[in-house]
């Protein structure tokens, strides 16, 4: 199947003023005015930085072949972890997706911080985070909804520096979508350009499930999307 790319509306990732808040570590209760009313203020304003782009492709079951904690796709070997290779072993067909913010908006977090403001940039940046992420949920519903027609589950979604999943194999990721899909590329250390973008593969087959990431395996502290996951959950 060829890769789908789309313009994603501003609509469908603006994150809630709480959520950020909570991101941020305040809480949801806080009243701290000053904090409040700038992530509305900010949340109104990333609108005009942001430049949201997501696609995906799907890879069906006679290129695919998963064992022993490896993925084979197209003769292209991934090492994933225990975490990831346990939810994808029933898996017949692997989704790859990924989403951005563009560089418009790595640009508007950065000039903040240029000058030496970086209470307004970490707002800038805490929004970027949750958007990209809210972008890569639109993506991975749309997957969803293509499976379920026909028939199939889906396992949640893994990304490459995550869950066990070494980040130098970005490299191998990207080799097999086009070129500069959505507008992103690679550093030499696998980083992602823009910075607010978000890649990932998709689990599918009839005998998938799709739960929570298995934070109490793994040794990854500071993890926006364990703190992300506690905040869906209570
Ligand atoms: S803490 Fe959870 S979501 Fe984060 S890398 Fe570990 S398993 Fe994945």
């Amino acid at each position: 199947m060829s890769a789908v790319e789309l313009k994603i509306d501003f609509d469908k990732v603006r994150p809630a003023t709480n959520t950020i808040i909570e991101c941020m570590g305040y809480g949801s209760n806080s009243n701290q005015e000053l904090v409040l009313s700038n992530t509305e203020e900010l949340i109104k304003e990333s609108e005009n930085h942001a430049k949201v782009i997501g696609g995906y492709k799907l890879f069906e079951d006679n290129s695919i072949k998963i064992e022993s904690g490896k993925l084979e796709l197209i003769k292209i070997s991934f090492h994933l972890d225990k975490i990831i290779a346990k939810q994808l072993t029933k898996c017949t067909s692997i989704a790859f997706i990924v989403v951005t913010l563009g560089k418009k908006y790595d640009d508007w977090i950065n000039q903040y911080f240029k000058r030496g403001d970086p209470f307004h940039g970490y707002i800038a940046d805490t929004i970027g985070s949750e958007m990209v992420e809210n972008a890569a949920d639109y993506i991975e519903s749309l997957v969803e909804n293509e499976t379920k027609k026909i028939n199939l589950n889906s396992t949640n979604r893994y990304s490459p520096g995550y869950c066990g999943w070494n980040v130098s194999e970005q490299h191998k990721f990207f080799s097999l979508l086009p070129q500069k899909f959505c507008g992103i590329e690679l550093s030499d250390s696998a980083l992602m350009n823009p910075v607010k973008s978000v890649s990932a593969i998709i689990g599918i087959g009839k005998d998938c499930e799709k739960k929570d990431y298995q934070c109490s395996l793994c040794s990854m502290e500071n993890c926006y999307k364990r703190n992300r996951q506690e905040n869906i959950n209570n």
